[in-house]
């Protein structure tokens, strides 16, 4: 009893102080994380964020993380990331980073300014957590399986994000539907599987030819669906007669060729653009109702309300 007593004692006393270097040891492996001064020029890395980025310390160690950043990251992102930390804030969001292999990963990241004792701060502190499976899982769930762009699910939440956007900042956001023309007739004569190739091909084709910021996705069936951030009807408009042009001239001419089709491929745009008071359901029954238009109108055209 005595002996337990001791046992129990001294383990207690040995949780009470642990050696503050098996601590660190242990955060270091284990957690993805640099401290920087106050330019962003790294001056410690963990073991862990080695390990991630697939970059050695002294590869890291005097440089900035632009080292790790991905070309798919807009500006804005780090604009509002030093803005916060310059303001004595923690920052906090999720960032596309490139390994050193070239594999691209996704890290959640804090970032908190450090202060000496005298409380003059001296730089950053970055924790970070590794959410690359679970960006993989999201992306999968907003991905339309027959033509791998985005889905109705990822650009209703856009629309979503547009009209506050509008709402709070006036900003502008078109929207556009298009339709492929006669869709029916060329799985009625030619198959299923060739369909799915033309729809397949029209939505690469279309995803090509718009900016990296638009979204564009597959609205259902032989549907999609534009969403065109800071662009006024008349611009989109205009965007969409280029669209419409090149689809009826070269996709047409391109999958023509592929799949030995006489018939002509087209698609009917109609377009709009948020307007102040709009809501989910008023904005997509506008669209809908230029798409209608177009349709009544002759089809491969483009109509504006
Ligand atoms: P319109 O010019 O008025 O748009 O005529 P349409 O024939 O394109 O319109 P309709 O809505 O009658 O036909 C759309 C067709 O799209 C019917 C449906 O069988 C076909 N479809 C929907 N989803 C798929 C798909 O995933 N693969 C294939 N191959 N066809 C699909
Ligand atoms: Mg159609």
């Amino acid at each position: 009893m005595q002996h337990l007593e001791t046992n129990r004692s001294s383990a207690e006393d040995h949780l009470e102080c642990p050696l503050d270097g098996q601590i660190q040891t242990v955060i270091n492996d284990h957690t993805i994380y640099t401290t920087t001064d106050l330019r962003g020029i790294i001056k410690k890395v963990s073991p862990a964020f080695c390990k991630r980025s697939g970059y050695g310390s002294e590869e890291l160690v005097g440089r900035s993380h632009s080292l790790l950043r991905s070309p798919d990251t807009h500006d804005g992102i780090y604009d509002e990331l030093w803005q916060t930390i310059e303001d004595d804030k923690t920052w906090s969001g999720e960032i596309k980073n490139i390994a050193k292999n070239g594999q691209p990963y996704w890290i959640r990241c804090m970032i908190n300014p450090l202060f000496c004792e005298s409380g003059k701060k001296v730089g950053y502190i970055a924790v970070r957590d590794n959410i690359t499976r679970e960006k993989e899982i999201e992306a999968h769930a907003l991905t339309d399986e027959v033509t791998q762009i985005y889905n109705r699910r990822k650009i209703n939440k856009d629309i979503a994000v547009a009209l506050e956007r509008h709402q709070r900042y006036d900003a502008p956001c078109s929207l556009v539907l298009l339709d492929i023309d006669r869709f029916k007739s060329f799985n009625d004569r030619y198959g299923h599987l060739i369909g799915d190739e033309i729809l397949i091909q029209i939505s690469a084709f279309i995803n090509t030819n718009t900016r990296s910021s638009d979204i564009f996705a597959r609205w259902g069936g032989d549907e999609f669906a534009l969403l065109l951030p800071d662009v006024s009807t008349l611009k989109a408009a205009k965007m969409c007669e280029k669209l419409r042009e090149s689809v009826a001239e070269k996709a047409c001419s391109t999958l023509q060729e592929c799949f030995n089709i006489s018939e002509h491929i087209s698609c009917s745009f109609g377009v709009t653009s948020i307007q102040k008071g709009d809501n989910m359901d008023s904005l997509l029954g506008r669209t809908d109702r230029a798409l209608y238009l177009a349709k009544e109108n002759g089809r491969n055209r483009v109509e504006i309300i």
